[in-house]
Order: C-alpha cells, then sequence, then structure tokens
C-alpha cells in the first residue's frame, strides 16, 4: 500500500515506550505500524505524541470578542447577560462571522476538530447569529466539524416570538436545541417546551443549566424527569450545573448515579463557572465548579469545555481546550497522572461521546483527524500545557506550529529537533 502521508516515528497515547508510523490514505489512518515505507510524503514526528483532535462541545461563538463593548462592574451573571443583550442589538451577520472567525481560528490552532457551538435566537438578533455561523461552518470544513445548537439565552416564555424563531431554525437545519431555563420566568415549561420542539424535529437537546450555588431546588431534576418521559436517555446534555458544587461529595455521587441511569451528560465550563460564581462572597470565594471527573467516575459522559471567550460572561480566553483541562485539572486539586488522563479524556474521547461522535480516535479506518504534541502522553499534556505543533484533519495538515527556541549566547537558529 502507498500512503498519502505517513507520520514517522511518534508515540500514541496506549504506549508511550514505542514509536510508530501512522499511514493516511484517502483521509483515513489506513496503518499504524512499526514501520511504514511507502508514501507520497513522510512527515517526521520525531517522537511527539500523536492524539485525536480535541472536542469542544459547548463554546459561543456568536457572541464571542466583544469585551470591548462590554462594562464589567460587579461580574455577576445578570450583567453579563444584560450586557450581552445590549451589544446584541449592534449585531450584525458580518460583525457576528468576523468574531466568530478569529475564534475559531485560534480554537483551530489549538487542536480542536469538532466543535459544538450555541446560537443565540429572539427576536432581537432574528436569525443572524444563526446565518453567520452556518456560513462559517462550511467556510472551515477543511478544519473542523461545526455543529449549530440554537437556544433562547433571554428566556422562551417571557420572550414572545422567540418560540417561533427557534422552530424555524430547526426547520432550516439546525443541528440540535438548547434550553435556558434560568433565564426564563416559567422554567419548568420552558424545559416542556424545548423537549417538545427536539422530539418534533428529533434533534437531542443541550440545555444551560444553573448559574447558582443554592442547591436547595434544582432544575436538573426536571431535566432527568422529562429525559425519562421522553426516552431522551442519551440524547440530552447539560452545561454548568454549578449547584452540584455546592452538595457534599457523597450527594454528588448519588446524583452521578442519576445522571448515567437517566442518560444525561454533563459539560463543566471552568472558566465561566470561575468567573462568575461566587460573587456573593467578598472572602473565601467559593470554586462554584462542578468535579466533572468524579461524575465521570461514576458513570456520567462528561466533558470540559470553554463556554465563552472575550466577553462579559468570560473576559479571558484562547479557545484552548488544553488550557481548559490544565485550568480544571488545578480547580480540582487533582495530582495523580489518572485523573490528567481523565482531564484529557474529557477533551477528547468522552467529549466524543457527548456530542455522539461516530469512528472518532486513533484507530484504523477512522478520519485522520490528528494533533500532534510536544510530550511523551495525555497526562503531561495536560500538567505542562504544551502547545500543538501542527494537526492534520481528513489527513491533511490544517496547522502547524513552530516550537519555541531558546537563542543563548552563541548559539544559531536551527530547524527541526527531536521531542
Ligand atoms: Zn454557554
Amino acid at each position: 500500500m502507498v500512503f498519502d502521508v505517513v507520520l514517522r516515528e511518534a508515540r500514541t497515547p496506549t504506549d508511550q515506550d514505542r514509536l510508530v508510523d501512522i499511514g493516511i490514505l484517502n483521509g483515513r489512518i489506513a496503518a499504524i505500524a512499526p514501520t511504514l515505507s511507502d508514501a507520497a510524503h513522510m512527515e517526521p514526528m520525531g517522537g511527539a505524541l500523536v492524539v485525536p483532535g480535541f472536542v469542544e462541545t459547548h463554546i459561543h461563538l456568536d457572541k464571542s470578542c466583544i469585551i470591548d463593548r462590554c462594562s464589567i462592574v460587579e461580574g455577576t451573571l445578570r450583567e453579563a447577560i444584560a450586557e450581552t443583550a445590549r451589544a446584541k442589538l449592534a449585531f450584525t451577520e458580518e460583525d457576528i462571522a468576523a468574531r466568530a472567525r478569529r475564534t475559531l481560528e485560534r480554537a483551530v490552532a489549538g487542536g480542536t476538530m469538532h466543535m459544538r457551538t450555541h446560537v443565540e435566537v429572539d427576536p432581537r438578533i432574528g436569525l443572524k447569529g444563526f446565518r453567520a455561523v452556518r456560513r462559517l461552518a462550511r467556510d472551515f470544513a477543511w478544519a473542523i466539524d461545526l455543529e449549530v445548537c440554537v437556544f433562547p439565552q433571554e428566556g422562551l416564555l417571557n420572550d414572545p416570538g422567540t418560540e417561533e424563531l427557534l422552530i424555524q431554525t430547526c426547520s432550516e437545519g439546525a443541528n440540535l436545541i438548547g434550553g435556558c431555563p434560568y433565564a426564563d420566568t416559567q422554567p419548568i415549561e420552558h424545559i416542556t417546551r424545548i423537549f417538545s420542539i427536539a422530539r418534533r424535529f428529533d434533534l437531542d437537546i443541550d440545555f444551560h443549566l444553573d448559574f447558582d450555588l443554592d442547591a436547595s431546588w434544582m432544575h436538573l431534576d426536571e431535566v432527568m424527569r422529562q429525559t425519562r418521559l421522553a426516552r431522551y436517555g442519551g440524547r440530552v446534555a447539560v452545561g454548568h450545573a454549578t449547584k452540584l458544587s455546592a452538595v457534599p461529595a457523597q450527594r454528588q455521587i448519588e446524583i452521578a448515579h442519576q445522571l448515567a441511569d437517566a442518560g444525561v451528560a454533563v459539560t463543566v465550563l471552568p472558566a465561566t463557572d470561575l468567573f462568575l460564581m461566587g460573587r456573593e462572597a467578598d472572602y473565601n470565594v467559593p470554586r462554584g465548579v462542578t468535579r466533572a471527573d468524579r461524575l465521570a467516575q461514576h458513570g456520567v459522559t462528561c466533558s470540559l469545555a470553554t463556554n465563552n471567550v472575550l466577553n462579559a460572561f468570560t473576559p479571558f480566553g484562547d479557545a484552548s481546550l488544553l488550557r481548559m483541562a490544565n485550568l480544571y485539572a488545578n480547580i480540582a486539586q487533582l495530582g495523580r497522572r489518572e485523573d490528567f488522563e481523565r482531564c484529557f479524556d474529557m477533551i477528547t474521547g468522552a467529549a466524543a461521546r457527548l456530542m455522539k461522535l461516530t469512528n472518532y480516535g486513533l484507530a484504523v479506518g477512522n478520519p485522520a483527524d490528528l494533533v500532534v504534541l510536544p510530550c511523551r502522553d495525555t497526562a503531561a499534556a495536560v500538567m505542562e500545557l504544551v502547545q500543538p505543533l501542527m494537526g492534520f484533519k481528513g489527513g491533511r495538515k490544517s496547522f502547524t506550529r513552530q516550537p519555541t527556541m531558546l537563542l543563548g549566547p552563541g548559539t544559531r537558529p536551527s530547524k527541526g529537533g527531536r521531542h
């Protein structure tokens, strides 16, 4: 067999001690073996780690990069929603596309190759966000698979006209529907309506849930109840679930078993939750970040994701999922290699399961969606927060980054080097 490309002397996550060649043919991984010789093009890996492309399960491209249009005084959720709603009035389709493109380019350069983006739909923004992001999905198909989750950020029953627009986007090909019960005056009915639209169009659901630390009641109970009622197990995810960070570990484990049993997955969004939660405290501030690793250990499909980039919800960001895994590990006070490996899994394999991606992973027959990292194993990638060196999307090189070189006295820049 003559391969289109062979990645020569690569390390893989399953066997760090042995270097292999990865043969790519027609966009797919065609062979993984100690030595593959016949190739149109040899790409030396020099012992670098080759992993599957990262999976971003929750990001808002449409409202990214608007921090210079927002004022952050309180740093609360209420302020973030109000500031974004105000800025949104001036959004145009071109403006949304330009900002989303900037964020998407950074995500691609950070190794992300699959993405679920939430897009706001309401009578003020109309379908501008939806149309802009759908156009980008086509423009960036060479680098990333982008799916669109439409949702009512400012509420549904309290915002007449929103439901009709959501239904329109679903009939125009939205990939799934989201809900935001905390923003609604009738949160339970909000959840019911979202399930109803989802069933009508046979779409999966991804809710925004919580954004407070009052564990005396939870919309999560209603989401699990309706998931069972609709026989939607395995088709529902929730983002944030911050209330779970405010209950004792034993209770978290009980809820994890309920979530696993109901088939509800959880995405934790460390950057936003750290920024917005606990604002009522002026010292000893609670972290407000739910223990995704603990839920995962008790059977819940969990991912770590970016959520917001440079806006009033999160005035930071580079759309790097490895940074999110590193941040999460630090917040959750993780220290064992197996924990770091689990964090890596929550931006790769587990995140792919949450999005129900098929043919994902480093295996013969799967699409050659691969990222090259300058480290020996996945735990090191999280611990050291390494920068991806290059990526291959469908077997085609989609980005590169030159390794940093230190130039001490008497040294000259030279090319290459082993890892
Ligand atoms: Zn979100």
